[in-house]
Parts: C-alpha cells; sequence; structure tokens
C-alpha cells in the first residue's frame, strides 16, 4: 500500500530489524487457546529472514503494572513461533532493555531470531517515554511495525521507536488497513456493531461513539450487565463495573435520542460459579438469583440479536457474548458467530470481526473463513472504525 512506508523499500541486509508484534494471545493456565495473532506474522518473518536480517521480537503481554510479573512472561511464545517458523530457534532474552537484551542481540547471526521479554514489565512503554524508547532503539538498526492490534496506543514501541529508527509497516499492519479501508470505507447501511467481552471501562469511549454511527448496537458478555444493573434489573454476582453504571446511563440515553437500537440481552444463562458443565439455570433479566451469575446471554436473545442481523447489510464486532472460554457458557458466542456466518455465506452481510478473544471463538467453532474479514486487532479497530487516525499509523506515513 502506497500510503504507509512499505517493508519491501527498508534495507534489512545484515541489519538488526526490531519488529513490534502483538504476542499477546488469548492464554488459558499457561497454554495458547489461539496462535492466529502469530501465524499471521509469518509473512513479514518469512521476508526478514529470506532477506538476512537479524530478527528481534518485542511485544506486551497482558497487563503488568510497569514491573516484572511471572505469569505475564513471553517466555512461552518463543516455543510457540519456533514451531510456527518449522522448528527454527527462537531465543529469548530476560528483558526487553539492558544488558541483557543487548548481549543476546550482540550474539545474533543474520537470519537468526530473538524474542525480547515483555516491553509493559518497564513504565516507560506506556508513558513513550523518550529514555526507554531510546534504550530499545539502541538494539536495532531499523523498525518494523506489524501489528495493527496496538496501533492506536502511542506506547514507546509503536510511536518512539518509528520515530527514532528508519520504519515500515509490516505485511500484517498494511493487509489489515488495506482490508479494512475495502470492507468498511463505504459500509452499507443499515449497520450493526457488537460489542461483548470483559469490560464496560475498555471499550467505554468507542460505545460512546459507536451509538452515533450505528444503527443497531448488540451489547454482549459481562459488559451488558453493567447496562443491566443501570436499568435497576438485579444482577446477582455478576462481573460488573459499578463506577460506570451512571455512564452506561447516559450510553443508554444518547442511543435512544440518536435514533441507535439498542439491544440487551432479555434472558440470560446463570450458574453459581464459572466452571465447566455445573449446573446452569436460563432466565429473564428481572428474574437473576442474589446468588448467582450471568454467564451468556440466553436463547431468546439470541434470536433477537439474528431478527436484527437479518435486516442489516453490516456487522462488525468485538467481543465474546459470555465467558465462551467455559463450556456451555459459549453458546450464545457460537450461535451469534453461526448467524453472521451464514448471513455473510448467502451474500446479504459483510461482517468484520475483530479481538483476540472472538477470533479465538470463531477458530474453535471453525467459522473464521465464513466471515468477510476477520481482524487480529479489537480495540484498534473500533477506533479506526470511529475514524480516528491511529498514533502508529500516523508515524509510518
Ligand atoms: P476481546 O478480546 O474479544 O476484545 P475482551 O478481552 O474484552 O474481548 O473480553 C473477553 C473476556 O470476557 C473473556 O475472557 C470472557 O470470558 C469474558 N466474559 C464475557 N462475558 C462474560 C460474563 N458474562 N461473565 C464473566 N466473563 C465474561
Ligand atoms: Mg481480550
Amino acid at each position: 500500500m502506497s500510503i504507509l512506508r512499505p517493508l519491501d523499500n527498508l534495507d534489512v541486509d545484515g541489519k538488526r530489524v526490531l519488529v513490534r508484534a502483538d504476542l499477546n494471545v488469548p492464554m488459558h493456565h499457561g497454554r495458547i487457546e489461539d496462535t492466529t495473532r502469530i501465524e499471521r506474522l509469518l509473512p513479514t518473518l518469512r521476508h526478514l529472514l529470506d532477506h538476512n536480517a537479524k530478527v528481534i521480537l518485542i511485544s506486551h503481554f497482558g497487563r503488568p503494572k510497569g514491573e516484572f510479573d511471572r505469569d505475564l512472561s513471553l517466555a512461552p511464545l518463543a516455543d510457540a513461533l519456533s514451531h510456527i517458523l518449522e522448528d527454527k530457534e527462537v531465543r529469548f532474552a530476560i528483558d526487553c532493555i539492558g544488558k541483557e537484551a543487548e548481549d543476546a542481540v550482540n550474539a545474533l547471526a543474520p537470519g537468526e531470531v530473538l524474542l525480547l521479554e515483555n516491553l509493559r514489565f518497564h513504565p516507560g512503554e506506556k508513558a513513550n517515554d523518550p529514555h526507554f524508547a531510546s534504550a530499545l532503539a539502541a538494539l536495532g538498526d531499523c523498525y518494523v511495525n506489524d501489528t495493527f492490534s496496538c496501533s492506536h496506543r502511542a506506547h514507546a514501541s509503536i510511536v518512539g521507536l518509528a520515530e527514532a529508527l528508519p520504519s515500515a509497516a509490516g505485511f500484517l499492519l498494511q493487509q489489515e488497513v488495506e482490508n479494512l479501508q475495502n470492507v468498511l470505507q463505504d459500509a452499507e447501511k443499515p449497520l450493526a456493531a457488537i460489542v461483548g467481552g470483559a469490560k464496560v471501562s475498555t471499550k467505554l469511549a468507542v460505545l460512546e461513539n459507536l451509538v452515533e454511527k450505528v444503527d443497531a448496537l448488540v451489547i454482549g458478555g459481562a459488559m451488558a450487565n453493567t447496562f443491566l444493573l443501570a436499568q435497576g434489573l438485579p444482577i446477582g454476582n455478576s462481573l460488573h463495573e459499578p463506577d460506570l453504571v451512571r455512564k452506561a446511563q447516559e450510553i443508554l440515553d444518547k442511543a435512544s435520542v440518536g435514533g441507535c437500537q439498542i439491544l440487551l440481552p432479555n434472558d440470560v444463562v446463570t450458574a453459581r460459579a464459572l466452571e465447566p458443565q455445573t449446573e446452569c439455570t436460563i432466565c429473564y433479566v428481572s428474574d437473576v438469583a442474589s446468588d448467582s451469575m450471568i454467564l451468556d446471554i440466553g436463547p431468546e436473545t439470541v434470536g433477537r440479536i439474528r431478527e436484527t442481523l437479518s435486516t442489516c447489510k453490516t456487522v462488525i464486532w468485538n467481543g465474546p457474548m459470555g465467558a465462551f472460554e467455559v463450556s456451555p457458557f459459549d453458546v450464545g458466542t457460537i450461535s451469534i458467530a453461526r448467524a453472521v456466518a451464514s448471513l455473510t455465506q448467502q451474500g446479504k452481510l459483510v461482517s468484520v470481526g475483530g479481538g483476540g478473544d472472538v477470533v479465538s471463538a470463531l477458530g474453535s467453532a471453525g467459522l473464521t473463513s465464513s466471515f468477510t474479514y476477520i481482524s487480529t486487532a479489537g480495540g484498534a479497530f473500533l477506533e479506526w472504525l470511529e475514524g480516528k487516525e491511529l498514533p502508529g499509523i500516523a508515524v509510518l506515513r
């Protein structure tokens, strides 16, 4: 693509190339649940290795508090990367800056791959601290951003590095921008958005903007609980954010003024604990027991969402409808995924899905190729959709 500095134009022969990837893959009890994000890095990695580069991969993982956290180490990702690179050795350095990182980089030969430890173990990453950015920049001769999914963050590894070194957009980043532009530039209306997942707080700004843009907004997952509470409904022990009840009410008001149809669950699946094959109850949202948790949308809600989707021309989806990692609380997410996939296959709907967890759910249901486009990005793709220039992309123009 012409507007972003392309990787093909970057001279990488024998060079130390810092590649910002998104290795923030869904993990459950230390096991990688979905390798889509890793696999989609392959074109860039192959290009760099074929052109004799010394590849240094950098990424964040989870939300550490600016210091080392054993549970959020990137170490397990080295094996996963090695596996995808047909058992090519991927070395690991226990820090992303300083002596450990420098020694590991100095030991690297052209055509070899090194993974550095979680960037967010240093507060300078999120702060885009110039000292942290230059410590990182000192490890490379040039920089490649291959993560659309993190390009909405003005962090050191996204913006600071691109300013400090000769830089380019990797093939995955280019592909994401190109495809989203093609699919959503002049999105046909009615346009629906499905937003779910764990928290309102992480997607608040997006929800506020979406109600102005879309004709229908489906709210599911745990974030729906805060909205249900805002409507005075009982939510028992469900995951929710009490601080955001007022904000949720404002969003509902804004939607009703602007003519955006809001679809909240009217029935839900509840259980006392989030455990596999636990005893669960389907009930109306007015009847949630005080000792239970809402863990999925119910069958009537699925039917209503399906009906709305059948009147729409375009749908964008980020965030699962329930705690889909644990059966049977995946039923709502999978049912909606099947409905979207089927309408897409019939040529009635243009569908774009994004976000680590949705991509993982679609993958396990075998539905990935039935959507018009699947983005590795969640938040970034929603911000892009708001018409915002993402800082990581602006700096590569
Ligand atoms: P994405 O990665 O697709 O953007 P999020 O990271 O925001 O999605 O949220 C995904 C998480 O939300 C999943 O781990 C899922 O189990 C959790 N979740 C969804 N609905 C519920 C619920 N009702 N109760 C508890 N957790 C939920
Ligand atoms: Mg997630």
